[in-house]
């Protein structure tokens, strides 16, 4: 075909190759979640459908681009680690990004009837994307960690709040007003004598959110498939998946730290 006089335009188009031989973590978050969650009557503080909603989608995800290792979702918001080695789209930056965010939102629609059968999609849904990339595995690790300490947090405020305005009769604004500043230990009292809720027996996926790995079946040339986990307390050396361990083993890589008692700043 002859290139046309306007073809030169395509020339702008400048390449955005990720760096090779790194990690690469894509998380996406939902758009608006706080009011979306309310126009749609998601329970509160978790609705257990919109989590599997969520981590259906993303299992779904994992099924299409089999260079995904490991997945983590909480809230609104999932991450997946990239392995290392990983020739995706030539490693284009805004292709992978578009292209995963963009399946993922697809998904996310599909399913919505299976899980929201009463309750139609009153507009459509939509989230943003990034792509992070890290040198090693530690980085990785805490990377995974983080989300996950960021979950227990926002749980336990989260399910105190809602005890204190459901159960407790108070205003939003009240009970912000009286979480403000306590520390874990403290959330967890008024929990215990307030409400008589013992944190620690709320469901794993409310507490640590999902977590789904990619298993390598071991008869090769079977496909591979993904499994959703009960997600465990850590992540530990065994969780990460064994496609990920492309470095040389380093034996100094400690396990995570404990993801129980993060600090109430995070
Ligand atoms: P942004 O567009 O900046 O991400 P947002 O409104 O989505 O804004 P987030 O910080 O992402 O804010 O928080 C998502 C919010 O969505 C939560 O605070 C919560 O109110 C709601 N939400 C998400 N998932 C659930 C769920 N499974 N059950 C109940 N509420 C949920
Ligand atoms: P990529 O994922 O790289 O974009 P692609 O298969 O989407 O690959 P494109 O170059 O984007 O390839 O071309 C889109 C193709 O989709 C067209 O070549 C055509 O076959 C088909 N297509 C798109 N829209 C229509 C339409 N309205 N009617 C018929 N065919 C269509
Ligand atoms: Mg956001
Ligand atoms: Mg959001
Ligand atoms: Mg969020
Ligand atoms: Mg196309």
């Amino acid at each position: 075909m002859a290139v046309s006089r306007f073809a030169y335009v395509k020339s702008y188009e400048l390449p955005d190759p990720i760096l090779p031989n790194v990690y690469v973590v894509f998380r996406l978050d939902g758009h608006g979640f706080h009011r979306f969650s309310d126009i749609h009557w998601f329970a509160k503080p978790n609705d257990e459908r919109a989590l599997e909603l969520m981590d259906r989608a993303a299992r779904d995800v994992m099924d299409a681009y089999p260079d995904i290792v490991l997945g983590f979702g909480e809230s609104d918001e999932f991450s997946f680690l990239l392995r290392r080695s990983c020739t995706l789209y030539s490693r284009r930056q805004s292709k992978i990004l578009s292209t995963l965010t963009s399946h993922f939102t697809s998904c996310y629609v599909f399913h919505w009837p299976t899980y929201f059968p009463e309750t139609p999609l009153a507009y459509p849904p939509s989230f943003d994307g990034r792509l992070v990339v890290y040198p090693t595995q530690t980085e990785v690790r805490d990377y995974f960690s983080w989300r996950q300490s960021d979950t227990h947090v926002n749980n336990l405020y989260n399910t105190v709040f809602w005890a204190l305005v459901q159960q407790g009769g108070m205003s939003t604004t009240e009970a912000h007003e009286k979480l403000r500043g306590t520390v874990s230990s403290a959330k967890n009292e008024i929990l215990f004598t307030e409400f008589g809720i013992n944190y620690n027996k709320l469901p794993t996926r409310f507490r640590k959110g999902s977590t789904l790995v990619r298993e390598e079946e071991v008869v090769a040339p079977l496909p591979t498939e993904t499994m959703i986990r009960e997600p465990s307390t850590n992540l530990n050396d065994d969780e990460l998946p064994p496609a990920v361990p492309e470095v040389e083993a380093d034996t100094s890589v400690q396990g995570l730290d404990p993801v129980g008692q993060p600090t109430e700043s995070v």
